[in-house]
Parts: C-alpha cells; structure tokens; sequence
C-alpha cells in the first residue's frame, strides 16, 4: 500500500521506534511548519532535545501548538514515538477536540534494522535495547490501532516500503 491519501484536514500520527525514520519521512512528505516534533519541542522547553525529564512540558507545549493549528483547520503532524496506547490516546482525543480525522502512519521496521541504525547514528543518549523494547511495543499494540480511534492506520513494513510511500491530500 505505497499511496496514502490523506484527509487534507487530519490529525497525522508518525509511530514508530526511535530510528524507524520518522523524521526523515516528515522532512520528505510534509512541510516543516506541519511537523510538530517533541525533540524539537524538548529543545524548546530545556535548551537541548535530549533532556529527557523535559517531557511532561515538551509535550504540554507541542500539543497547545497542535491545537492551535487545528482550530485553524491545518494539518498537523506529530511527531514521536507514539509506539503506547497511552500516547496515541491522547493524540485521538486532540483531534477529536477538533473535530479532526486522526490517522496514523506507522513505521513498523525490523528489530535488528532499527538497532543497527541507532548504532550508527549515535546521537541519542540510550541504548538499542531501548529502541528494541519501543519496537515490541509497537508490535503488540499495532493491530488494536482501529480501535484507538485513528480512522486510517497505514503501516510502513520494510525501508522498500517507506521508500515506495507517496503522500497525497484528498478533499
Ligand atoms: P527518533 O525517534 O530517534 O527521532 P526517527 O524515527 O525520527 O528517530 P530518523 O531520525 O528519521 O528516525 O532516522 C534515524 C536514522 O535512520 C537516521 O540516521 C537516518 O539517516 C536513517 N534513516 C531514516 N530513514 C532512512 C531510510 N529510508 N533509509 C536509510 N536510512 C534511513
Ligand atoms: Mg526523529
């Protein structure tokens, strides 16, 4: 499933484990005032996007922007992890709020794929185990995702995959 037809007005969830390439898909796909990131929003709020105990007031300040953006009826895209039910809820009830289509993209990469990456990358402060643990997460939750609420849940399963993906706006 390479086309996603995305409702011009949505709630746009990327959800996949650190390193699945999220923001590299956002950069890709969408504009960057349509791209809500919490490390950006980390920075923001601490002076650096790793700060980990930032969250609680990263998130606070992604989600007052989101809502901003929403009530102007513009789509918005969000992206972090949001590999826990708990999170994605709170991203449903956001678009809800807003009478919204929340829809997710999910970026469903293998273990050992997604592991390497971290390595070589070696810019975020915790282990590949962490990004493993994300991925098991991921994979547990993912087929309850309907069910969350999001109202298209299109799944990304191989960089093939993501790389063959093109994003268009429907009416
Ligand atoms: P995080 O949650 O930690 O922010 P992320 O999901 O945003 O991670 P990215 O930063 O987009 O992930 O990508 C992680 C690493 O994987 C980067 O080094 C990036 O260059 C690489 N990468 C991303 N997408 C691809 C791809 N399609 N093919 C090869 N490498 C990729
Ligand atoms: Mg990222």
């Amino acid at each position: 499933q390479p086309h996603i037809p995305l409702p011009e007005l949505a709630l746009v969830a990327l959800v996949g484990a650190s390193s699945s390439g999220k923001s590299t898909f956002a950069a890709r796909h969408f504009g960057p005032h349509e791209v809500l990131s919490s490390d950006h929003f980390r920075a923001l709020v601490s002076g650096s996007e790793h700060t980990l105990d930032a969250n609680a007031a990263a998130f606070d300040s992604l989600f007052y922007v989101a809502a901003k953006r929403l009530e102007r009826g513009l789509l918005t895209v969000i992206d972090a992890t949001s590999v826990r039910p708990d999170d994605r809820r709170r991203l449903v009830d956001l678009a809800r709020a807003h009478d919204v289509l929340p829809v997710a993209i999910v970026l469903d990469l293998p273990r050992g794929l997604l592991e390497a990456r971290h390595e070589a990358r070696g810019d975020r402060p915790f282990s590949a185990a962490v990004v493993g643990r994300q991925q098991t997460e991921l994979r547990r939750t993912l087929r309850g995702m309907g069910k969350e609420g999001f109202r298209h849940v299109w799944t990304l399963r191989s960089p093939e995959e993501v790389e063959a993906a093109w994003v268009t706006r429907v009416p």
